[in-house]
């Protein structure tokens, strides 16, 4: 029987700091195991292939869906996301805690085919802190920051459907809430 309850989904607003909070957290614990999606999104300065995400063409994404090899998957600002399902089923299966961090349709997908799943949702302090955030990466185009945003406000909404809400004011703070839900 799969553990379902072992697995918890960090989700919430783009740019909202998740997978800031997630690094921090794996930094102190590189043990906590963390999925790594598949994106046809190209990579960012500095993200490799296989750590950060598998970065995989719009076919080869399309075979992962059509084969079910997605535990789920979203299309999220032009660019499809999706966790692989093996891994995640083989460390439940094995008793052992699963962390994803994905966007909030995924979240509610992960929740129908796994309800035993905590849901946790990170809030930005303040929807000026999550525009700041959003339009200070610097690294997106200004039509895709506004597609962001535009995302953003509808996500907030979404906090009420989360098992639990963690309010990102320090990063430090929200990883040690983190680590304490996963374990
Ligand atoms: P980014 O392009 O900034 O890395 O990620 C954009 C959004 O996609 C973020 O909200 C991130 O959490 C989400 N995301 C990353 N991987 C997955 C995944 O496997 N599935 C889903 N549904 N969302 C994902």
């Amino acid at each position: 029987m799969t553990d379902r309850s072992r697995l918890t989904v960090l989700s919430g607003p783009s740019g909202v700091g998740k997978s800031t909070v997630v690094a921090h957290m794996r930094k102190a614990h590189p043990e906590v195991w963390l999925s790594v999606s598949a994106t046809t999104r190209h990579p960012r300065p500095g993200e490799r292939h296989g750590t950060h995400y598998y970065f995989v063409g719009d076919e080869e994404f399309d075979k992962l869906v059509a084969n079910g090899e997605l535990l789920e998957w979203a299309e999220f600002a032009g660019n499809r996301y999706g966790t692989p399902r093996l891994p995640v089923v083989e460390r439940l299966e094995a008793g052992e805690p699963v962390l994803l961090e994905i966007d909030l349709q995924g979240a509610r997908l992960v929740r129908e085919s796994m309800p035993d799943a905590r849901l946790v949702f990170l809030a930005p302090p303040s929807w000026e802190e999550l525009v700041r955030r959003l339009t200070g990466r610097g690294t997106e185009a200004p039509e895709v920051v506004e597609r962001r945003l535009a995302v953003a406000r509808t996500e907030l909404a979404a906090e009420t459907e989360f098992d639990v809400t963690l309010v990102n004011t320090s990063v430090e703070e929200v990883s040690a809430e983190l680590l304490a839900l996963i374990r």
